[in-house]
């Protein structure tokens, strides 16, 4: 198994703990922004069908794997249609973990998803941003949340919501009112989408200063929703990227279902699924 440091509680730094992959990892994926959820089943189900058959070695979720996680103890509202939803995702996780390391990155909308499923499913939470070294190459994960610096208020929010007191006291009330505040900030966050309101990509600045205080030369992340390959600074060698993940969709058209795929001597490559028949 690789090694890791102990989980790096500040967010906002940026330096990171370490895996280092074992000689034999030759094939890593990863994937983010899947936003699961019971609404959209064809999307569940293109992500079951690619587990059941990637050839990885190893697994990275670089977060918002679910929709949204008001908290592990979901898992114990034996009655909610939340907990059912939640149990087929652990019985997926199970499955895959079983086979080979699953890591997890949060995202902004499962940031509490905490050490009592992760330890259910067999994943590995890691802090954000985590370097991974990897045939020869350091690489840096990230959510990317915490880079898209334009997003001023949303980087209040975070700050707040990331502080163990406040997950404290919110992780307190009962399910039922955690379940309510979180559908209040999903159709806020639905209405500003349909607005048509600009979200601000991630910061280059900060991203080159991430990857520098880390030794770092590619940075891997999610969030933005616009999967690309940048070239952050080509100036002098190690030429500086970043490798943004795609969200998932099944039932859009065409649909989204992507995964970037490292393996040994070749370049990063970025597969497309197709829907689970
Ligand atoms: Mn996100």
């Amino acid at each position: 198994m690789p090694r890791h440091a102990p989980e790096n509680q500040h967010a906002e730094t940026v330096t990171a703990s370490t895996v280092t992959a074992p000689a034999h990892w030759r094939t890593l994926d990863f994937i983010s922004d899947l936003h699961l959820q019971a609404s959209e089943p064809a999307t569940v189900a293109a992500w079951q069908h690619y587990l059941a058959s990637t050839p990885a070695d190893a697994l990275f979720i670089l977060g918002d794997l679910f929709e949204v996680w008001v908290g592990d103890d979901i898992m114990l509202a034996f009655d909610d249609p939340d907990a059912a939803f939640a149990l087929k995702c652990q019985r997926v996780l199970q499955a895959i973990s079983a086979r080979m390391p699953v890591y997890f990155i949060h995202g902004n909308r499962d940031f509490l998803l905490g050490e009592d499923f992760a330890r259910v499913c067999g994943m590995t939470l890691l802090p954000d941003p985590t370097q991974l070294d990897f045939d020869g190459q350091r690489y840096l994960l990230s959510h990317g949340d915490a880079l898209c610096l334009g997003d001023v208020d949303y980087q209040q929010f975070r700050l707040q919501v990331r502080q163990p007191a406040w997950q404290v006291n919110f992780l307190a009330k009962p399910l039922a009112e955690r379940q309510e505040i979180a559908r209040g900030l999903r159709s806020q966050s639905e209405s500003r989408k349909a607005s048509g309101a600009h979200y601000a990509d991630v910061d280059t600045a900060e991203a080159l200063s991430w990857l520098r205080a880390n030794h770092a030369s590619t940075l891997i992340h999610g969030h933005t929703h616009r999967p690309r390959d940048h070239v952050l600074d080509a100036t002098t060698p190690p030429v500086l990227s970043r490798l943004v993940l795609s969200d998932w969709d099944a039932a859009a058209q065409p649909p989204r279902l992507e995964v970037l795929r490292l393996a040994g001597g070749h370049p990063p490559r970025r597969v497309v699924l197709a829907p689970a028949p």
